[in-house]
């Protein structure tokens, strides 16, 4: 791989270089010549800071966190913002550039971008997470903005996490300033169907595979895995849909049943016990198991990397749903292409989410709020649209559907760089 413009290359097989690797190949199907490539391929801005936060004992402890700005030329950037223990920054540059093509595939006038804190929000009270948050949000102001970078919830964050957002830019700007941030609670300017967009866009995109298979919902088993944002609103759509919700898991393991699960048990289950462990509706299997069960569609919506080469062999699905970003290394897209399993990639399946923040912020500056069923055709009418597209870049491309989507966002950005010109 052609080293970045510091002269590093990403370690093989890290998100960043997955990310890489496939914007190269793509770089090559499209014919971009070397100056559009390298442009292309880096981020144009990374922030890194470190701040303290007060915990509840007194004590001070100092958190990292990340925002990165992979591409700007289409519009203000737009991506979320994530808690894990294991968050980086090479993984927050990988899926910056995957927001950028993301935004492009769906054809919303966005840049991608993504931010993280490396911190494991379980262990921090409700109040040092307020704190954290406030504090991070400060920090990484210098960038944020409703004309410049509009942040959303990932893992681990969600409306809460926004509304302190929200409420701390405001303050600094000494106004209310709802268009900061998406994914925000209905009161202060949230969108009607952005809590269900992204699932409700993996049932969509699923939906229109199946079809082209000359298949419904109501004919397939469906196995989910992560029982978050994304994954319990897709489990609990596609069965409104149909489907027989055979497996789930979240990170305390899977839970299964070959006759099917109660989707609406098992988020008050959750909403109990926060985790699924213990559900007693089905058998409990590992995450690994979750993966290779006997259904007909898969639908990763956890975390990256999670399909290898090693569990690719043993998935008995012949649809997967990538709600999660990421969630299949390259040698595991390989094994899938060649059993004939019909890949819906993450940039167009989990692109609900991104495309109703989009209305979410519309409604924002426009002060002007519209109904969900408004909300609900529009995002219908644009998944489907970039769904075809996509399939019809496969086809003309003779290449699969992941690098038919990556291709059709690529282009996009990269006419707009033509359009626009480099500066000065
Ligand atoms: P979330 O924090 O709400 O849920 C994550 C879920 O994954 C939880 O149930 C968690 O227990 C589970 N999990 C964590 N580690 C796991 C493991 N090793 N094995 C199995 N399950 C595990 O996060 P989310 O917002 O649902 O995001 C999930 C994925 O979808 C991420 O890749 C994210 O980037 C992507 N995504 C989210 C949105 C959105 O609107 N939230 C939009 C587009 C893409």
């Amino acid at each position: 791989m052609k080293p970045l413009s510091d002269g590093t290359i990403p370690p093989e097989g890290s998100v960043y270089w997955i990310a890489l690797k496939q914007f190269d190949e793509a770089a090559d199907i499209l014919n971009l010549d070397d100056g559009m490539r390298d442009l292309l391929r880096h981020p144009k801005r990374e922030l890194t800071v470190t701040f303290p936060v007060c915990m509840d004992d007194d004590s001070l402890r100092m958190f990292t966190g990340y925002r990165v700005h992979h591409n700007t030329v289409r519009g203000p950037t737009k991506g979320g913002i994530r808690y894990h223990p294991i968050v980086n920054l090479d993984e927050i540059r990988a899926l910056a550039m995957w927001m950028t093509w993301k935004c492009a595939v769906v054809n919303i006038p966005y840049g991608g971008a993504k931010g993280g804190v490396i911190v494991d929000p379980d262990e921090l009270s409700i109040h040092e997470l307020q704190r954290l948050t406030r504090r991070f949000a400060t920090e990484i102001s210098i960038l944020m903005g409703p004309e410049g970078d509009i942040p959303a919830p990932d893992v681990n964050t969600n409306q809460q996490t926004m509304a302190w957002i929200m409420d701390t830019y405001s303050m600094h700007k000494g106004y209310s300033v709802p268009a900061v941030v998406t994914g925000k609670p209905i009161e202060i300017g949230g969108s009607m169907g952005r809590l269900s967009a992204t699932g409700r866009g993996v049932m969509i995109t699923t939906r229109e595979a199946l079809k082209m298979r000359g298949k419904t919902f109501s004919d397939v088993t469906v196995a989910v895995q992560g029982f978050g944002n994304v994954g319990s609103v897709a489990a609990e759509i596609m069965s409104a849909e149909g489907a027989t919700i055979v497996a789930v898991s979240d990170a305390s393991g899977g839970i299964a049943n070959p006759k099917g699960l109660d989707i609406t048990a098992l988020k008050s289950h959750v909403v109990q016990n926060k985790l699924l462990k213990g559900f007693p509706g089905g058998d409990a299997i590992t995450n690994e198991e979750l993966l290779t069960y006997k259904c007909d569609v898969l639908a990763p919506c956890a975390l990256e990397n999670q399909i290898t080469s090693k569990i690719a062999d043993r998935v008995q699905a012949s649809f997967v749903a990538e709600g999660a970003n990421g969630p299949t290394t390259p040698e595991a897209d390989i094994i899938l292409e060649d059993k004939g399993v019909f890949i819906v990639p993450d940039i167009l399946c989990n692109a609900g989410g991104v495309t109703s923040s989009y209305f979410e912020w519309v409604q924002d500056l426009q002060s002007f709020f519209w109904t969900v069923e408004e909300i609900d055709e529009r995002l219908e009418r644009i998944l489907v649209e970039a769904f075809h597209q996509v399939m019809a870049g496969a086809e003309k491309r003779k290449v699969g559907k992941r690098m038919a989507a990556q291709c059709l966002g690529i282009k996009r950005v990269a006419d707009a760089t033509t359009a626009r010109g480099i500066y000065p």
